[in-house]
């Protein structure tokens, strides 16, 4: 049955707030354990813990930093340790650090690279090296529009994440036949505290440039990753999803 995630293990990063809260939630709600990734508020994912008690056998955020192998590595042998192998990454943690290119400090730019690009492969090696094992396994990557489209002051932004999307086209031919699919989902302008700095003035801007009119809600983006995770979305690999009004 679609959307049947029984007895499956997710690790999601980025998991106590947003779209990440949202999609952790959806494979909760659908059976799954989720083994939930945040940075370092440690205020918000004790909140989604003390929020959803009915969740609490199946449900585990460990604090962790993406952009840090060694941190990475130490989750992956915890996780290898408990669950043996896992059946479904999805690569949602992610930064901004907005800059005109010709203003940006080096840092702004390396930062946002390690997280949204670096954590991006160290998450995949180790996930793969698990999925192997059972030779099954979904991965996804949350990108963004911003990596085709462009957007001034987010040249770091776009350039980790149209870089998430080569690492997918082409991870996704290394594993192709363990039955591994490797997939992006892009998700357009989405209500969450990553883009709470707008102003008034630059939201009515940018729900004007999409084609229905408002910002999407991280249900709907989770609704998406859940169907790219499903077994039955075996023969999608390599696509880059877009949820954006019509962006
Ligand atoms: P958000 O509300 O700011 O949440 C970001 C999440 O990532 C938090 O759980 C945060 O944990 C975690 N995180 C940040 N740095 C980390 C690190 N170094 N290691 C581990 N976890 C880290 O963001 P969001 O809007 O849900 O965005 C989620 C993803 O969707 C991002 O990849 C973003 O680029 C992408 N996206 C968002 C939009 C949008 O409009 N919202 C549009 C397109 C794409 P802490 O709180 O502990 O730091």
């Amino acid at each position: 049955m679609m959307n049947d995630f029984s007895d499956q293990k997710v690790v999601i990063s980025g998991a106590s707030r947003g779209i990440g809260k949202a999609i952790s939630l959806a494979f909760l709600q659908q059976g799954a354990t989720v083994i939930g990734i945040y940075g370092s508020n440690k205020e918000a994912a004790d909140a989604f813990m003390a929020e959803y008690p009915k969740f609490k056998e199946r449900l585990q955020l460990h604090q962790c930093d993406v952009s840090n192998p060694d941190q990475v590595e130490q989750l992956f042998n915890k996780i290898e340790d408990e669950f043996d192998t896992i059946d479904i990454l999805i690569n949602n943690a992610g930064i901004r650090r907005d800059k005109l290119l010709a203003l940006m400090d080096h840092d702004s730019w390396q930062q946002v690279m390690d997280i949204n690009l670096g954590g991006t492969f160290t998450m995949c090696k180790h996930s793969v090296l698990l999925m192997l094992k059972q030779k099954y396994g979904r991965i996804i990557n949350i990108t963004s529009p911003v990596a085709q489209l462009g957007f001034a002051g987010q040249t770091n932004y776009g350039a980790s994440k149209a870089g998430q999307i080569g690492l997918t086209r082409s991870l996704c031919k290394e594993v192709a036949r363990k039955k591994i699919t490797v997939n992006c989902v892009s998700p357009g302008f989405i209500d969450t505290e990553l883009i709470a700095d707008l102003s008034p003035e630059q939201v009515k801007a940018y729900k004007k440039t999409v084609p229905m009119r408002r910002f999407g809600k991280v249900e709907e983006v989770a609704a998406a990753v859940l169907f790219l995770a499903s077994k039955e979305a075996a023969y999608i690999s390599g696509s880059v999803l877009d949820i954006n009004g019509g962006l």
